[in-house]
């Protein structure tokens, strides 16, 4: 157990940052919790710019169990936050489509992903187009449909819930860049700031998102994550909202409803998909060449849409194997991470922060075995590839 003179920095306070921060206090630690957040306004933040959305449908079962435990968390939002909480969560499924080719191997997955806990329907065609009239099923071999536990939300309320419950159970958030973790021996033995400020602490966390290689640099071999920009659009179109799903593609686009029209995207060819440090300009060429087509093919209602606005923003992507980094550094024990989420991090941002907040108190995890995410298969190049990503 935590005693009152030890103190946990984070550096970085967005929803990692701060989930980790809030069940840290809630579980019990007694000393101090200081949050380094860079920019307290979280413009450019990955969580401010995120479609927010949740799902089980992937191919690793931890990834599966963290989507879980956040759709339970969004669902007894007020149970979690108090009788205001609102997070605005919409349970309601992904629509993934699969080509004739990718039939078998999305069967396959479907069994995987509800052995494990999810609820997704595996349609045929004909199933699909009876369920989603909207839907061109002339060229797809299966859909699947989740159930339950997927949907989407707002991310900022969520966001701002955690911040000011953290806050309220005496976590203290400070304005303040973080320009590197000091370590001494195999311990960390605090941060050093951009201004050259040292903050001593027992135990760091590294929850500065997609950048998160940057504080870490001069301590250990690169991190493999680097940001990666996204577009996301918002649209109008002649299509009934309700009941629509977060719809995916197998061309990579992806569509769903956002108050009364619909945010849309797909990432870029990987040719064309740099590290963005630094650009947040939206790609809007991506909607003309390759969004929209996709989308009026698959939804041929959507001929007729119309951009209202775009933003741009980072994925955190881990270029090993497309899967979070979380837990312990396993030589520096003090030193932990929750980074290289790559693209499904608001979702998971509750079961990791438990996870690292249950790994300093008790020294393992207890709720959800997290430790296949840990740092040991990044320096050991052991991958634990997510197939399922957009
Ligand atoms: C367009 C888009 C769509 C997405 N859609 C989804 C989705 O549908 N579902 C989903 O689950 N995820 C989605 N994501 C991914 C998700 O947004 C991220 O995985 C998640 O927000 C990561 O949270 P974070 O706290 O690690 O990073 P961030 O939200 O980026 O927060 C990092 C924080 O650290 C601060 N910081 C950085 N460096 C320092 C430093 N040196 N010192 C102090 N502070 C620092 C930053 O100011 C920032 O506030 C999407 C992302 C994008 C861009």
């Amino acid at each position: 157990m935590s005693t009152d003179k030890e103190r946990v920095l984070i550096a970085g306070g967005a929803i990692m940052g701060s989930f980790a921060a809030y069940y840290l206090r809630r579980l019990g630690f007694e000393g101090d919790i200081t949050v380094i957040e860079a920019d307290p306004t979280y413009v450019r933040s990955s969580t401010a710019l995120s479609a927010a959305s949740i799902r089980t449908q992937f191919g690793c079962p931890i990834n599966i169990h963290m989507s879980l435990f956040g759709a339970d968390l969004f669902r007894n939002i007020t149970k979690e936050f108090g009788p205001d909480a609102d997070i605005g969560f919409v349970e309601r499924g992904y629509l993934i489509i699969g080509s004739e080719a990718q039939k078998a191997a999305r069967s396959t997955g479907v069994a995987m992903q509800n052995a494990e806990g999810a609820q997704v329907a595996a349609l045929n065609p004909d199933m699909a187009q009876k369920q989603f009239p909207w839907l061109n099923v002339s060229d797809i071999g299966i859909a699947t449909y989740g159930l339950a536990n997927e949907g989407w939300f707002d991310a900022w309320s969520l966001l701002q819930l955690v911040r000011s419950a953290a806050r309220r159970l005496g976590v203290t958030y400070v304005t303040g860049r973080v320009d590197a973790v000091m370590v001494h021996g195999a311990r960390a033995t605090g941060v050093r700031m951009d201004d050259g400020t040292v903050l001593p602490g027992q135990w760091c966390i590294n929850a500065t998102g997609a950048t998160a290689a940057h504080i870490v640099r001069d301590v250990l071999p690169p991190l493999p994550v680097e940001p990666r920009k996204r577009t996301a659009f918002s649209i109008k179109a002649p299509l009934a909202a309700d009941n629509f799903p977060m719809l995916f593609d197998d061309s990579g686009a992806w569509i769903r409803p956002e108050g009364q029209g619909f945010i849309a995207g797909i990432a870029p060819d990987t040719a064309a998909d740099p590290d963005a440090t630094g650009d947040f300009e939206p790609s809007y060429d991506l909607l003309e060449d390759i969004l929209w087509p996709a989308l009026a093919h698959r939804v041929p209602a959507l001929e007729n849409l119309r951009m209202e606005r775009a933003w741009a923003g980072h994925y955190e992507v881990n270029t090993l194997d497309h899967n979070a980094i979380i837990g312990p550094h396993d030589e520096i024990g003090n030193l932990f991470f929750m980074n290289g989420f790559s693209g499904h991090g608001v979702m998971h941002a509750p079961a990791a922060g438990r996870g690292i907040a249950e790994f300093i108190l008790w020294g393992k995890y207890q709720t959800l075995d997290l430790s296949p995410l840990g740092m040991k298969r990044i320096r050991s190049g052991s991958a634990l590839h997510e197939t399922v990503v957009y």
